[in-house]
């Protein structure tokens, strides 16, 4: 039997990282078992379900490259025959109609929580005779749909991350709501316990795997695959993504979409790394810095923790500066390369930056760092303070003096840029100062501060772009 494994978002927001790691850990056990890997748009809350967050999700995933097979499920598409199932589960007498009112529910629950009990529906409408249920209808009542579960029941199911989880039929709410409100003998909208059961049927899914808040759902559906007839698929449950006071990571802790984290400057790559050891952990404890095929060759849902996984900053742009690094360099300066053309930066040759990119590229933890880095060789960077103050408190000037001096002796090709160390070493000795000095008042002429990348590379680049020497004289330049 070919192994089927889905994601099922609700279009309900941007792609959000908790989705992503668990469409992740899906994509990466069917890369090991073989088999497909299918996407179900769960698009029953129609009312907070739009298509732009449809497409933000597919595009989304394919940015994480994480391919999908077939067409992907509308769930929407599939009311109808939703419905059809939930008049069989009531045909056999495992579902009914329950027409208490949002009312009496609130009364109900007042009482519970008076009492301190959880929140649980009383099933008085299990047993309504047709005159009862005839006599609510003419009242103009609404009803929703309920499947009855047997409090004594315990539902066992071995999970593949967790092992043996048993929950007892008592501690689910009472019987389950199938679908939402309707009039008359309507039958409402489907709602999710029941769609998410048909739909995995339908889909084949012989693998469910899930973020652990869906642990109490899975007892729910395991009761209407029974009532059903249906195959079981084994379920997993991943940890979930906390974060830093360890609660559930929402759409509050600012950065949550996998949009922004793109806009951030995170690569796809880094990014699908950094939430495969969201809560997984490889036995071989090989690198931690690892393409998404090489994950795949060692990823096992049984060495994933049951413990939630608290999201770490400082880790990920770890990971995404080491994948920014080991990066081949031609597609690292094709990405660099977008960002000077939005800033209108122009290079002067393809040489010139494959170098400066070489250059940058240890220093970058995020893409956009790019603009930074490089902004002092597109753009004449102004003299800062400390800067300033170098050249007034020292030998500094007199030394970019004479090196300028030697600089403008030479013809501009013939200085071999690789032989720039000894030019440096050479005029500090024979003009009797300190290197240091020569090398730090180039650096304010170069960035106009004391720091920077590697002074003799950056001559290189600044050489070549022809604004070495201008940037040199600027410092002589007397106020
Ligand atoms: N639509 C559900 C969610 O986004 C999917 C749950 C499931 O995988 O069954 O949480």
């Amino acid at each position: 039997m070919e192994n089927r494994l889905r994601l099922a978002p609700s279009p309900t927001g941007l792609f959000h990282i908790g989705t992503a790691r668990t469409a992740l850990f899906n994509w990466l056990y069917v890369q090991k078992i073989g088999g497909k890997f299918l996407i179900r748009i769960e698009d029953t809350d129609f009312l907070r379900s739009k298509s732009k967050y449809t497409e933000n999700i597919l595009e989304g995933l394919k940015w994480l490259g994480l391919k999908w097979d077939e067409e992907p499920i509308k769930q929407s598409d599939r009311r109808s025959i939703h419905k059809s199932y939930i008049k069989k589960l009531m045909e056999c007498g495992a579902a009914y109609r329950c027409f208490t009112t949002e009312d009496e529910i609130s009364k109900l629950r007042e009482e519970q929580q008076r009492r301190g009990l959880p929140p649980k529906h009383d099933n008085r409408h299990r047993n309504l005779s047709k005159e009862e249920i005839d006599t609510f209808i003419s009242q103009g009542r609404t009803s929703v749909i309920r499947f009855k579960i047997d409090e004594k029941i315990q539902i066992t199911w071995v999970d593949q991350i967790r092992g043996e989880i048993k929950w007892q039929g008592n501690d689910l709410g009472g019987d389950l709501v199938l679908s939402r409100r309707a009039k008359d003998y309507e039958i409402g909208d489907p709602l999710y316990n029941l769609a998410v059961v048909v739909d995995d049927n339908f889909m084949n899914i012989t693998h469910v795997v899930r973020g652990e808040d869906h642990i109490s759902n899975t007892a729910k559906q395991i009761l209407i695959y029974k009532a059903l007839n249906f195959k079981l698929p084994t379920f997993s449950h991943t940890p979930l993504i906390l974060n830093s006071e360890g609660k559930k990571l929402s759409k509050r802790d600012s950065v949550t979409s996998i949009d922004e984290f793109r806009d951030m400057g995170y690569l796809p790559e880094a990014l699908a790394n950094y939430m495969a050891f969201l809560g997984w952990s490889p036995k071989s404890s090989e690198s931690e810095i690892l393409s998404l095929d090489e994950i795949s060759k060692i990823f096992d849902l049984s060495d994933i923790n049951k413990a939630g996984a608290k999201f770490n900053w400082e880790k990920l742009n770890w990971i995404n500066s080491q994948h920014i690094k080991n990066m081949e360099i031609t597609k690292l300066s094709k990405i660099i390369k977008r960002y000077w053309h939005d800033m209108c930066w122009e290079s002067p040759s393809q040489e010139w930056s494959t170098k400066l990119v070489i250059l940058i590229r240890d220093s970058m933890i995020l893409l956009k760092d790019a603009i930074d880095q490089s902004k002092p060789f597109f753009l004449l960077p102004p003299i800062q303070k400390e800067g300033q103050d170098f050249l007034e408190n020292t030998d500094s000037k007199k030394s970019l003096e004479i090196f300028l001096n030697y600089l403008t002796k030479q013809n501009a090709g013939e200085i071999d840029k690789h032989k720039a160390k000894e030019i440096i070493n050479e005029i500090s000795k024979r003009h009797n100062f300190k290197k240091g000095i020569l090398m730090k008042s180039l650096r304010v002429a170069f960035f106009g501060c004391l720091s920077g990348p590697d002074l003799i590379q950056s001559w290189e680049l600044l050489s070549e772009s022809k604004s070495d020497i201008s940037r040199i004289e600027r410092c002589l330049v007397t106020n």
